[in-house]
């Protein structure tokens, strides 16, 4: 995650043409730090505990009590929970904590990982005019979509119409 921190059928429509479109890095200073805020937890180790317990001047069991979110059972304890916003993160989409971020964070970019949050980071920042390019391409394809709708019923009425 990185130190900083829209239609929906149109963004599912972007798999593949987006591809195309715009450069698979992201900027992440043009994002709303989707990363922070969806998709998975953050797991602290102790280290990372120990880490940003220094940074924020308290001791290990009041950093723990104040800021440990989940202790999954089997796992490492969070710092944020699955689809949550993270606390650290502040109102103008910076990390409070950056310095001290768990290893989770550091050297995380949605780029490296296949899933929805990278395609939404994607479409965020594509070009408006890639967008309209887009709703052009998915409107030409509906209206051939509609007309083979329609041919296919015209031939079946003269089949019907042949058979009476
Ligand atoms: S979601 Fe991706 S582009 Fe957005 S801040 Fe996170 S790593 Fe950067
Ligand atoms: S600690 Fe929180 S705000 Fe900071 S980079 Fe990690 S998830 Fe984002």
């Amino acid at each position: 995650m990185p130190d900083k921190g829209v239609g929906t059928r149109l963004f599912l429509g972007l798999r593949d043409p987006v591809a195309e479109l715009i450069s698979k890095r992201l900027d992440c200073l043009k994002c709303p730090s989707l990363c922070c805020k969806m998709t998975g937890c953050v797991e602290v180790s102790r280290a990372d505990i120990r880490r940003l317990a220094k940074f924020l001047e308290l001791t290990v069991p009041a950093f723990e009590a104040k800021h440990i979110v989940a202790r999954p059972r089997g796992a490492r304890k969070l710092i944020k929970a699955i689809d949550k916003t993270c606390q650290f993160l502040s109102p103008n989409r910076r990390c409070t904590v950056y310095r001290a971020r768990p290893n989770d964070c550091r050297g995380y970019n949605c780029w490296d990982h296949a899933d929805e949050l990278y395609d939404y980071a994607r479409f965020i920042q594509m070009p408006v005019e890639d967008v309209r390019k887009l709703e052009r391409r998915e409107t030409a394809s509906e209206l051939e979509e509609n007309e083979k709708e329609r041919a296919r019923r015209r031939r079946q009425r003269q089949r019907e119409a042949a058979r009476a």
